[in-house]
């Protein structure tokens, strides 16, 4: 193509020098919503001692889609997907393509799950997914429906990545970390078994014996992502890896009744996992995170004489 427009990102290979742009990125972290995502960057920057030149501030680089944000902060980009398989699909596309016109080698996609149910594990914990499977077939396949034919694409992640990852948590961490089967779902509801739906044609007992019978076959939390997350990225040759804070232990209730702060808390979690993990590849790694001061201050206590000499300086011109 003379020019690739991707739509749903507000960019094109034509209107703009993706080689520029995105030509250092090393890690794609992609996440639920648009607020978590452009909290990540803030987050990922303060992480990595990322320093923005001065006047400057993180902008939403997708604004113009009002469909996906985007955020780049030096290496990483932090960009939301939306919610189920087909929004995190759509933006898979334009992220491989944009990887591609960015001439980015060996780039390392996330999947930070901000929620997930937990299969017999507490709520504040975090799964790492081994491999993602469907409702009905319980394999780690995607089927997807390609011109009238179903295509079966293996929806595998990479082990080794999986297994960094998990190494990178420690007994002193508020959560636990658990490697095992993901079940990736159509829907929230009825698709995960749930009683609190609008319709529940099904029984009480009919939906612990689905709930026990896929925790014996290795599932230990439900989302509805990381299906195409994993297909897609596995078709391209790209090193992706899930990483969810369950909210809830689905073996005992459906419903989210976890206090707002504490979930709050609990979200940062994947986060905090997954900027080790990127801290440790960029040669940042340090016992605390680099930056503390905003970039270009040398004392704050002096930045506040600074300003109020500078404040009562103008109101008494
Ligand atoms: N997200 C899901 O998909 N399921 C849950 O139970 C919680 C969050």
């Amino acid at each position: 193509m003379e020019s690739d427009i991707l739509y749903h990102l507000a960019l094109g290979s034509g209107s703009h020098d993706l080689q520029a742009m995105f030509g250092d990125v090393k890690f794609v972290c992609m996440g639920g919503t648009p607020r978590r995502m452009e909290q990540f960057a803030h987050f990922i920057m303060k992480e990595i001692g990322h320093v923005l030149p001065t006047g400057t501030q993180l902008l939403d680089i997708s604004h113009n889609s009002h469909r996906y944000s985007m955020f780049k902060v030096g290496p990483v980009i932090s960009v939301s997907h939306g919610m189920g398989m087909p929004s995190v699909g759509i933006l898979l596309h334009e992220m491989i393509k944009l990887m591609y016109h960015a001439k980015v080698k060996d780039p390392i996609f996330f999947r930070l799950g901000h929620t997930c149910g937990g299969i017999g594990i507490e709520g504040g914990n975090l799964v790492i997914t081994e491999s993602a499977v469907g409702t009905a077939t319980l394999q780690p396949f995607l089927e997807a429906p390609i011109l009238g034919k179903l295509q079966r694409r293996p929806a595998l992640l990479d082990k080794g990545l999986a297994a960094e990852l998990k190494a990178l948590s420690t007994p002193d961490d508020q959560w636990q970390t658990f490697v095992g089967k993901t079940m990736c779902t159509t829907d929230f509801y009825e698709g995960q078994g749930r009683l609190d739906g609008a319709f529940c044609d099904y029984t009480e007992e009919d939906k612990f014996a689905f709930l026990r019978r896929i925790h014996e076959e290795g599932v230990i939390n439900m989302e509805m992502e990381s299906l195409m997350f994993a297909a897609l990225c596995h078709h391209a040759g790209i090193r992706g890896a899930v990483v969810c804070v369950t909210l809830l232990n689905r073996m005992k209730g459906d419903q989210v009744k976890t206090d707002k702060q504490l979930l709050m808390e609990w979200q940062e979690y994947p986060q905090r996992l997954v900027a080790r993990y990127i801290r440790s590849h960029l040669g940042t790694d340090q016992a605390e995170p680099l930056a503390k001061a905003p970039a270009g201050i040398r004392c704050l206590k002096q930045l506040h004489l600074t300003r109020q000499a500078s404040e009562h300086f103008t109101s008494s011109e």
